[in-house]
């Protein structure tokens, strides 16, 4: 390598990595440069340089790529949210899909597979049904309140990100104009003190519900009356509510919540199916783009009236209720208690006596129920959190032998992991679908099917893991 630290060097990006940075090439080095869009020509400034690879800064877009676009968000770049504000949508769509391709082939050792469909969003703004904002002081002492800059929790101030909701901003600007007439702090994370924390909106898109839940270092917000009567002039106002957490942690939310005004759920609807959901629960954030995941869970199923279906990771039941029309009886499984309280609630207001539920984690649910209680699965839909499946909840799914097992992941990274341990114990990767869920960011949501691989179906799988060339995070992603 010619060049070295704060050197400059003329780039060609040609592919993306997993956070969204451009990835070009010089000298056979591989550069990663933030906010570098695929076919850009850039001119970045070398900031870190190792043995085959280093960081580089981007200075001047010398040529833009086709894909380039100029940010609809006066934040890009700023806010950590979005990560591909400057990046045409429909070449969005194509990189998320390229990205779950290359982590089921690297990773998940499916060598053929191929790069998938991808379920993109008609409108991809104001797709957010929750916003977290938090509260801060910015430097000249004003109660501010907005998103964390990338890696750090300095607040870029910002009332109204244009994924969320329009409602937001009238709640956050109500809620800043009382702390400041009532001369209400917002909570320092370095002194652990100040009252306010963050700011939790959450709308049913079906409905026009909202709910706003103050988090506090406390219990009790000063002349509490004043605001709620002025957040009941925003139309669609249901509830606000006080959550406490006087916690030195980043969690967001305690496990205490104290009813201000209105009621301490809101309602929604996916389909034909209705949701009430409460603070704690987990609630898919884009209710439009849920529906396409459900009804493509829902085909994978292919349940004909009479199977037993296990929905593991099933928050407030909205897959399983979504499936149980369709089938015998289905189980659900979750470990927050309040969800499983909404999953009942839910079975109730819809009339669906075949779903019952289960707290706990999947994997003691699960073996437990199968080696105790003899329960059996034709079907297991599993929708896990990021890290993916517990090890002992894929050793009973295979030991329960079902059919098919439906995966809904948010990481294509632990779902390539997850699928390669289930390939080697008798099942076949048939469907992948991906579906984008939060446009401008780096995530998708994927959905697949697996079967049980019949010996005439069996397929040689002709990469092996230690044949790859890893990276960190992928190799973080294996067992
Ligand atoms: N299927 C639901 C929720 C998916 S999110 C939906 O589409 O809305 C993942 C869920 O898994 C969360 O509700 C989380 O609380 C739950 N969870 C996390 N770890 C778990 C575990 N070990 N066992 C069971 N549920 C778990």
């Amino acid at each position: 390598m010619t060049k070295k630290k704060n050197d400059l060097i003329l780039l060609k990006i040609e592919d993306m990595g997993d956070g969204g940075e451009g990835i070009g090439k010089y000298e056979g080095f591989t550069f990663f440069v933030k906010g570098a869009v695929i076919g850009d020509t850039v001119e970045a400034r070398i900031m870190k340089l190792k043995k085959s690879y280093g960081y580089a800064r981007l200075m001047k877009v010398v040529e833009p790529s086709e894909y380039r676009r100029e940010p609809g968000c006066v934040h890009a770049g700023r806010c950590g949210g979005c990560q591909l504000q400057a990046m045409d949508y429909e070449a969005q769509l194509a990189y998320k899909a390229k990205k779950i391709q290359e982590r089921l082939i690297r990773i998940g050792g499916l060598a053929r597979t191929p790069v998938p469909e991808i379920m993109g969003m008609e409108d991809p703004w104001r797709y957010r049904n929750k916003a977290q904002f938090p509260v801060g002081t910015d430097r000249d002492g004003n109660v501010v309140a907005g998103f964390y800059a990338p890696h750090s929790h300095t607040i870029i101030p910002c009332t109204d990100c244009r994924l969320g909701a329009e409602e937001n901003q009238a709640v956050l600007e109500r809620v800043l104009a009382h702390m400041r007439t009532c001369h209400i702090s917002p909570y320092d994370e370095t002194a652990c003190r100040g009252l306010v924390r963050h700011v939790l909106i959450r709308k049913g898109f079906a409905t026009g519900e909202i709910m706003v839940c103050l988090i506090l270092n406390g219990r009790k917000l000063p002349a509490a009356e004043a605001l709620s009567a002025s957040l009941r002039e925003i139309p669609g106002m249901t509830g606000i509510m006080i959550n406490v957490n006087t916690e030195n942690t980043n969690v967001i939310m305690g496990s205490e919540l104290i009813p201000l005004w209105g009621r301490g759920y809101i309602t929604d609807r996916i389909g034909d199916i209705s949701y009430q959901i409460s603070p704690l629960s987990f609630y898919q954030v884009n209710p439009a783009q849920t529906k396409k995941l459900y009804e493509t869970a829902l085909e994978y199923a292919d349940l004909k009236g009479n199977e037993t279906v296990w929905d593991l990771y099933c928050g407030i039941g909205t897959i399983s209720l979504f499936l149980a029309r369709s089938a015998g009886q289905v189980y659900g499984v979750e470990v927050v208690p309040e969800a499983i309280d909404d999953a009942r609630e839910n079975a109730r207001i819809n009339g669906i006596q075949n779903a019952e539920f289960f707290v706990g984690k999947a994997e003691d649910v699960l073996p437990r129920k199968y080696e105790e209680d003899g329960i059996r699965a034709d079907v297991i839909v599993v929708d896990p959190p990021r890290k993916g499946c517990d090890p002992a909840a894929l050793e009973t799914m295979v030991k329960m032998q079902p059919e098919r097992i439906v995966y809904i992941s948010c990481d294509s990274a632990t779902l390539a992991r997850d699928l390669k341990y289930l390939c080697g114990e008798g099942y076949e990767v048939r469907k992948v679908k991906g579906c984008d869920m939060f446009g401008w960011t780096v995530h998708v949501e994927t959905c697949v099917l697996l079967s049980q691989l019949s010996a005439k179906q069996h397929i040689e799988v002709d990469l092996s893991m230690d044949e790859l060339d890893l990276t960190d995070a992928e190799k973080k992603a294996t067992y």
